[in-house]
Order: structure tokens, then sequence, then C-alpha cells
């Protein structure tokens, strides 16, 4: 079956559900752009090697699947990192996304607040974070300049935060849902929680920048009486979205609802092209030479300080993987000379 005006072969959606996927989407006749992120695999093993408060994993797997959306939509090779430092319970989340599609994440929270905060059935995200910013680099390697956006955190969540980044730094009308649960899933060692994660990201892209104009968010310090400039949003954003906004979170990571039926269930009316989905997992990019470079470039008394027990430990905050080293492994040129 051939669409008569665009020869694109059209298809019926996939029902196979693939985890651990970003699959991209555009709805031509509404000028809509977007990207479905669908993570097992790769958010459990991130969550689980850390054992963090349930609470404070959800909100990174969270965190997780705004970074592998943003992220993958770079076009060239390099590194998009998405951190938080805020005052809540949870003083910061670092989430790293290497492209086309490694990523690794971990948060540092203060444990006694965040079980006060369960206790007293205030582990909401936005009470987790408290106040602060979120800060979204993009790296592209040593010979190119890093690029920054910060927005503040003001007792929202992270879907709130990417609204609010989206509006004032780039001003593309856009959409964020974020989902993360924990499955209850038979295994060959018995039965035990998985975590599941996924997304979807929606913006508007028409060619006149005009009808991408949205309404302000802010009065300014205009004199008191003054009538708000409204100005109407453009229909076609109003309908994408509304169509967002109908999505439950169970739709985001049910392992029997594709992303491709997703998209379909949401825009089939319109008409909705899919991309060629792209791979995501979980891998942190430390190594045991990385660290022997890392612990030789700091001064000999520092090394000294480490020493417990006759040797050095290093545990890598992403990933838990631990490095020992006698402490003679670690002498520098300079050090022997002595
Ligand atoms: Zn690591």
């Amino acid at each position: 079956m051939n669409d008569p005006q665009i020869g694109i072969p059209t298809r019926a959606p996939a029902a196979k559900s693939v985890d651990d996927t970003i699959l991209p989407f555009a709805v031509k006749a509404l000028d809509l752009r977007g990207r479905i992120v669908r993570l097992g695999a790769a958010v459990d093993t991130i969550l689980t090697s850390h054992d963090y408060p349930a609470p404070v994993a959800k909100l990174l797997g969270e965190a997780i699947v705004l970074t592998v959306m943003l992220g993958s939509a770079l076009k060239f090779d390099g590194r998009f990192i998405l951190q938080t430092q805020s005052d809540g319970p949870v003083r910061m989340l670092v989430v790293d996304f290497t492209s086309p599609g490694r990523v690794r994440a971990c948060a540092r929270f203060d444990a006694e607040r965040i079980a006060d905060a369960i206790a007293a059935n205030e582990a909401q995200p936005g009470k987790l974070l408290g106040r602060g910013h979120l800060a979204m680099t993009i790296d592209q390697g040593p010979e190119m300049s890093r690029y920054q956006g910060l927005v503040p955190l003001e007792g929202g969540d992270l879907e709130d935060a990417a609204h609010e980044y989206f509006a004032r730094s780039e001003q593309i009308p856009t959409r964020v849902r974020l989902a993360v649960a924990e499955e209850f899933r038979a295994g060959r060692n018995g039965a035990r929680r998985h975590w599941r994660a996924g997304g979807i990201l929606l913006q508007f892209l028409p060619n006149s920048i005009e009808r991408a104009r949205q309404a302000d968010l802010d009065p300014g310090d205009a004199p008191p009486g003054t009538m708000p400039h409204v100005i109407p949003e453009d229909e076609a954003w109003v309908e994408g979205r509304s169509l967002v906004a109908t999505i439950e979170d169970i739709e985001l990571i049910d392992p029997a609802l594709s992303s491709e039926r997703l998209a379909y269930r949401l825009f089939h009316e319109r008409g909705v092209r899919v991309f060629r989905p792209a791979p995501v997992q979980a891998q942190c990019s430390c190594s045991r030479d990385g660290v022997e470079t890392m612990l030789k470039s700091f001064p000999q008394s520092d090394r000294d300080d480490m020493v417990e027990d006759g040797k050095i430990t290093v545990t890598c905050e992403f990933c838990s993987s631990t490095y020992v080293f006698a402490p003679h492994e670690l002498k520098t040129a300079d050090a022997r000379l002595l």
C-alpha cells in the first residue's frame, strides 16, 4: 500500500514492543515531530546497580528518559549531560548520554531526609528536588565549545523543567511526558521487580515562525491594569499537545503496547510517519586505565591519604564498579626518582 501523494509505503504499526529504543516520528499534517523512548533492561540495569530508595530511583529513571530523549537528538558525536543541583532531599542527579546510545546515571541524596519524606508522604518528584537548577550540557569533544542551558527548579518536576527550558531557551512549543514504574516479573531465580521507563517528546515545528509563537509566560513589568498580551496558539499545536495530555503513564511503559502502536493510537487520524528506531544501552565509560590516569594526576600526598588497609579503592559513582590499586602501582615517574 502506498500513499499516492508522497510515495511512502504505509503499513500497520508493529505489534511487537522493543525495549531500549528511541522511535522518532513525524505528523506532517500538523507540523509535529517527536520521539518515543521505551526503556527496559537499560533503565533496570542502572537503577538496580545503585539500590537507591524507590522514590529516588523513580526520579532518576525520569531523568534518564528525559536525557535519552534530548541527547538522541544530537546530530553529531558527543555527550549530552543533564544535571540537577537543588536543596531538596535529592541534592543532585547526573545523567550522561554518549551518542549514539550509551547512558549512565547517578544520584546524590540525604538518606535521612528521604526517609522522612517517605514517612510524611512527601516523596513526589518536585518535593524531592526542591529548589535549585537543572543544567543541560552538550559536549562535542575537546576541540569544540561546550553549550550549557540552565533552567530554574522551583518545586516542580522534570517535565515542568523541560517545558520551561523549551519555552524560554529554544522557543519551540514542546510537550514532554515521562513515566517510570516497577514491574513484578517471574525469572529464573524467582520473581523480582524490574524497572521500566518510557516517555514521549512532541514539538511543533511549522515552517512559519509566526505560527510557533507562544503566549507570554510572564506579564513582565507592564503597568497594573495592562491587558496581557495574548497570542492564540496555533490550532495544529493545540491538537498535538491535547493528544499528548491524554497519554496515561501505563501507555508509556506497557510492554504489550509497542511505541509504533502508541504513535498510531495518538495520531492515526492525521497520518503518522515513523523513522528507524535507535537502540539505547546502559554502559558506563569508566575503566581501570581511566581511573589509574586520574589517580596519577593527583599529588602524591593526596594518594597517600587515600590508602586504606594498604590499598587504594575507587568506586565509580555511575556504575558501582570498584577498582583496587596497590600504592606502588600508582607511583608516577617523578615520584620514583625521589
Ligand atoms: Zn562506571
